[in-house]
Parts: C-alpha cells; structure tokens; sequence
C-alpha cells in the first residue's frame, strides 16, 4: 500500500509533465516555464501543483480568467490512479519499474490521438521497444521457443490492423493505430492482445455509434420533428459522419485493462473464453 501510494503521488508529477509533452510536442521546445495559453503570461509555481492547484484556481488563470483545459487534470488525476493501481499489484521491482514509463507513453498516446487524430512515432516506437524488452526479460524457462513466441507476438496482434489500413487505404485505420498494434503485442502476447484487439473495437462500436447517430441525417430528421419550430439545426457534439474518431484511445483503453488486469492476476479474457 505504501508503494502505491508513493507510485500514486509520484504519477501526479508526471502526469503534469505528459500534459507539457503532449501540449508542446512537434510545436515548441520541451524546456522552459510553463505560459497561459490564453494571456501568454508565466504561470506562477504555485499554481503548477498536479490535481490541486486546478481545483483551487476553479479551472482558471489567475491572471487573466481564462478556463484552463480539462485536459491537465484530467492527465495529473489518471497518471496518478494508473501509478497507484500498478503500484498495488504483486510484482517484483523491476517490474513496476518497467510497468510506469509504459503506462504513462500510452496515456500520452491516447490524449495526443484524442486532440490531432495522430500518434506521434517516436512515442510509439518507445511504448514497442518497452513492451519487447519487458516481455524479453520475463521469458520463459524454454529460451528459444519463449523468445520466439514473444517476437511473433506483435506482428499477429498488428496484422488484422495492418489489413484494415491497407485494404481502406488509411480511410478506416491510421498506420499509427499499426503499430500502436505492435506494441500491444509485444506488451500483452498473442492471446491477450487480440482480446484487447477485439475488446477496442467493442469500445470504439460503444461510443461511435452513438457520436454518429446522433450526427447523422436520421437524428437531424428526428430533431425536425421534435422541434419544428427551431430555425438552425446543430448536430451534436459537432461530430459529422464524416468526423474522424480515433482509434488509439480505445485500443489503449482495452490495453491498459487488460494489462493491469493480468497484472493483479485477473484475465478478463476469462470471461469470454
Ligand atoms: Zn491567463
């Protein structure tokens, strides 16, 4: 408990840190004081503390008022809790050691693909080149054949995604999607990663259906009816059917709940099988 409790505090200071990455990646310099986005003027260190400081300045600048992006606590708060599962699940240090920079590339991943529809490469070269040498390390006694299965995994967990980018030529699934694939099966082996796989598209069914039902020419006709009198129609949430709605965030969610799932000795993959 105490382990996760330091794990726990200690994702709230880099969850604060992914919120500088993801704000500033391929835009500005990593270094340097954090500014409002709004009145550019430098944010006090005492407004900079993780979760907190949000709730007391109410969501705001203190300078010039402006609403301050859910996205910074939301990112503090979720690194947190992701450090303080891991940190209460039954592993050996170095595990942990290893579970926490992944966790927290996929949680930059996710929030990055979320704002630009885009994985960064580097971040995910970095979450495949973790998850290898992760799985490497636990290998099993049976040196060849373990070593094997580990390599084979990613590539059988990206090919369905692989098929999907090539067949529609990048309109249903990024290549970034792939390779986040990659990871994931090098991260989870084969099995549970084409149950994250699948486990994704259940999520990505469950809110898009919805986003674009409520976009589409059907629900516009329904809102008519309803509503006769009301001049302009907005679609909802802004979303159109020709919106793009990321992929990776659902296929990251399905890999952080796996993963930690297993982590704790729990296979969600059990419940179906
Ligand atoms: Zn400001």
């Amino acid at each position: 408990m105490f382990t996760a409790v330091v794990f726990g505090a200690f994702g709230l200071i880099v969850g604060s840190f992914l919120n500088v990455l993801i704000i500033r990646w391929g835009t500005r310099s990593l270094a340097g004081r954090s500014a409002c986005m709004s009145c550019g003027r430098t944010i006090p260190w005492h407004d900079l503390v993780p979760v907190l400081s949000w709730i007391l300045l109410g969501g705001k600048c203190r300078l010039c008022g402006s609403p301050i992006s859910l996205q910074y606590i939301l990112v503090e708060a979720g690194t947190g809790l992701l450090f303080f599962i891991i940190g209460l699940a039954p592993l050996p240090l170095y595990a942990h050691l290893f579970a926490l920079p992944i966790a927290a590339i996929l949680l930059a991943i996710a929030v990055y693909d979320l704002k630009h529809t885009l994985i960064p490469d580097a971040w995910v070269y970095v979450f495949a080149a973790f998850s290898l040498v992760v799985s490497l390390t636990a290998a099993s006694s049976d040196m060849l054949y373990g070593v094997l299965t580990i390599l084979l995994a990613g590539p059988v967990v990206a090919a369905p995604l692989f098929a999907f980018w090539f067949f529609s030529k990048g309109a249903w699934m990024g290549f970034g999607d792939v390779k986040l694939a990659l990871g994931m099966g090098w991260l989870l082996g084969a099995g549970d990663g084409m149950f994250a796989l699948f486990f994704a598209f259940m999520l990505g069914a469950l809110v898009s259906v919805p986003l674009l039902f409520f976009s589409s020419p059907v629900w516009v006709r329904i809102q008519r009816a309803i509503t006769p009198n009301r001049s302009s129609q907005r679609f909802m949430f802004g979303f159109t059917m020709k919106s793009e709605i990321p992929f990776g965030p659902f296929l990251v969610a399905a890999t952080l709940i796996v993963w930690i799932s297993s982590m704790h000795g729990f296979a969600p993959i059990d419940l179906i099988v």
